[in-house]
């Protein structure tokens, strides 16, 4: 029986066509490659499972590769570099994990390796993973190596925390910022891995992985790999429920309607719906601050529809999103996020997190209607103008009244113009 590989290991991408969700990067490596003007030393950075070693890897094949045409970017994958570096025992290309090479004595050994030339291939490459893990004075024996390679040595950092990166070392370096993977690509990454091992999924199940992974395409194929395990053949939402313990997306629909209607007892029934079917409280409380933030970029997505592509969610959602945006103001979705931050340390904290959320739900369903603040300046600048009736005018106060002639100016209401002759008595300014 041969030994299974998970599908982040299978399906990994062998070439630069392959990787998902970072065409900036891609695009830009592959000029370099094609060009001949390839940085000596890169900066990998980027939150998990992005493809920050991977891209690393395919740009070690692609720079040694013997069968790639001057013309194609893309390492052939077949020659013998390209199956030495796939297969992790080329002598060229050394990987080097970060967090267990951390001494200076680990450095000084790249150190006297790198003045060797490489042994069959083009360059002698040099990957540290996590780099930021190393030491301080490992970071400083590495400084006068960056500063002048021999010709033959590229170098190819990544790190998920690149602020831990000394400025000596990113000035050195080229550097790439790797995006979180959106919703959207990776459902359609998850689709095409599907396909090939002839597993049907629904596109509500992809895109619950997709939401839960949260931008690490590494992180969703480890879920879809469980998903797999238990659906036997064929995935749909309620295979992806149980195995990760999330609810419904129709429940954050249904609370948002019960909290936007001020009907406490009806979101007070959602919740212990969704908790009856497992939800962890603290998990919940993540994932509707993400429901509602996503709810507050469409609401603003009627003035800027470019707004609308930084929505983290698949399009089956997107359109119950917009309903239900129209039904309040944004003022009022402000003010719930801002409700249910303020709680979300407090339900962290508490030794009954299902009761502090039950409380916050709650007092969300209580908050004032807030009205829009562009609509009233509307009303307001409409009002000057005179577009509104006198009456309206003159219900500010009894005395209020229009003057004849001037233009929609002097037609305003006296109200702006000068101080109530009978202030005094009224103590009313006009
Ligand atoms: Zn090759």
């Amino acid at each position: 029986m041969s030994a299974y590989l998970v599908l982040a290991r299978k399906y990994r991408p062998t070439t630069f066509s392959e990787v998902v969700g970072q065409d900036h990067v891609i695009t830009t490596l592959k000029n370099a490659v094609l060009s001949g003007r390839v940085a000596h030393a890169f900066l990998f950075c980027g939150v998990r499972g992005v493809g920050k070693t991977t891209v690393a890897r395919i740009l070690a094949k692609s720079l040694n590769c013997t069968g790639r045409p001057d013309n194609d970017a893309d390492p052939c994958c077949s020659c013998p570099s390209c199956k030495e570096i796939a297969g992790g025992y080329s002598v060229d290309v050394q990987e080097i994990d970060g967090a267990s090479h951390t001494s200076v004595d680990n450095i000084r050994e790249i150190n006297e390796n790198i003045k060797y030339p490489p042994v069959s291939s083009n360059y002698k490459i040099i990957i540290i993973d996590e780099v930021h893990m190393i030491s301080m004075n490992a970071f400083n024996a590495l400084l006068k190596t960056l500063e002048e390679p021999p010709a033959h040595a590229k170098f190819i950092f990544a790190t998920t925390e690149s602020h831990k990166v000394p400025a000596t070392i990113n000035s050195r370096c080229q550097r790439f910022n790797f995006r979180s993977i959106s919703v959207s690509d990776i459902c359609s990454g998850m689709a095409g891995i599907l396909t090939k091992e002839g597993i049907d999924a629904t596109s509500d199940a992809l895109d619950m992985i997709a939401r839960e992974a949260q931008g690490s395409f590494r992180d969703a194929l480890s879920l879809l790999d469980q998903i797999v395990a238990f659906g036997e053949g064929k995935i749909d939402v309620s295979d992806v429920q149980s195995i990760l313990g999330v609810g419904s997306r129709d429940r954050f629909f249904k609370l948002a309607e019960a909290i936007i209607a001020h009907d406490p007892p009806a979101a007070l029934e959602t919740l212990h719906m969704v908790f009856d079917e497992g939800y962890d409280p603290e998990q919940f409380t993540l994932d509707l601050s993400r429901f509602l933030r996503n709810l507050i970029l469409v609401a603003h997505s009627k003035d800027n529809t470019a707004i609308i592509e930084m929505v983290d969610t698949g399009p089956n959602e997107l359109e119950g999103l917009k309903a239900l945006a129209n039904k309040c103001s944004r003022e009022e979705l402000s003010n719930l996020f801002s409700i249910l931050l303020k709680s979300e340390a407090d339900i962290k904290r508490s030794g009954i997190p299902l009761i502090a959320l039950e409380m916050t739900v709650v007092k969300m369903c209580m908050a004032p209607n807030l009205v829009d603040l562009s609509n009233v300046l509307k009303k307001i600048d409409s009002f000057r103008l005179g577009t509104v009736s006198g009456a309206t005018a003159s219900s500010e106060h009894p005395k209020v009244r229009r003057t004849r002639g001037g233009g929609a100016w002097m037609n305003r209401p006296k109200i702006f113009r000068s101080p109530c002759k009978a202030r005094f008595s009224c103590g009313f300014r006009r």
